[in-house]
């Protein structure tokens, strides 16, 4: 059986390890990358290393920034007795879209999860809790997928954080109402931000 060249192996090996995407997804990929003239291809291998390089996590709330502290951290127009505690930078993004919500922000990097060996000390928990020490913060608010390991992490956190004396409520991500719709989406989420119950 023919093989593919070498070069054209590669990309589509690398593109085949992006989520979602199998070998043929990855095939037609590489094709079409492939029938583009060289400028846009320079682009998008451009794209892809600017992004590893000039992104970091923010020092603070672990959010992505091209700075050591991100925009909303440095933002004096945020509320800040306000926590909203999200698992992934993506999910802030979701909240942020809504105008809902103009608090602070802290990325836990996953939810704690025994079956995949995910325990409190890989997530950004501590820094949380530092976080909490300098008493400005009065509410944190769980903005956790509604699954198993959202569960876990939700209790572990509301145990660590309800003796500090901090008010801790919670609102469910990925409530699959309208989950077609972008603005639907976002419309649930803003409902979903009101109507916060306390844990
Ligand atoms: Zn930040």
């Amino acid at each position: 059986m023919a093989q593919y060249p070498e070069p054209l192996e590669a990309l589509i090996r690398e593109l085949g390890r992006l989520p979602g995407i199998g070998r043929k997804t990855a095939e037609r990929l590489a094709f079409y990358i492939l029938k583009q003239d060289e400028e846009s291809a320079e682009q998008l291998a451009g794209a892809i290393a600017a992004a590893k390089t000039r992104i970091r996590e923010c020092r603070i709330c672990y959010n992505y920034s091209e700075d050591e502290v991100c925009p909303l951290c440095a933002d004096p127009g945020r509320d800040r007795a306000t926590i909203c505690v999200v698992s992934q930078p993506q999910e802030l993004w979701k909240i942020e879209r809504t105008n809902e919500y103009h608090g602070l922000y802290h990325v836990l990097g996953g939810l704690i999860s025994p079956v995949e060996g995910v325990a409190p000390e890989d997530l950004h928990i501590a820094a949380l809790e530092e976080r909490l020490k300098s008493g400005e913060v009065k509410e944190v608010i769980l903005a956790l997928d509604p699954k198993v390991e959202g569960e876990a992490t939700a209790m572990f956190l509301v145990r660590r954080i309800r003796p500090l004396g901090i008010r801790v409520t919670r609102i469910a991500l990925g409530i699959p109402l309208g989950r077609d719709l972008e603005l639907a989406d976002e419309l649930t989420l803003s409902q979903a931000l009101r109507g916060r119950s306390e844990l």
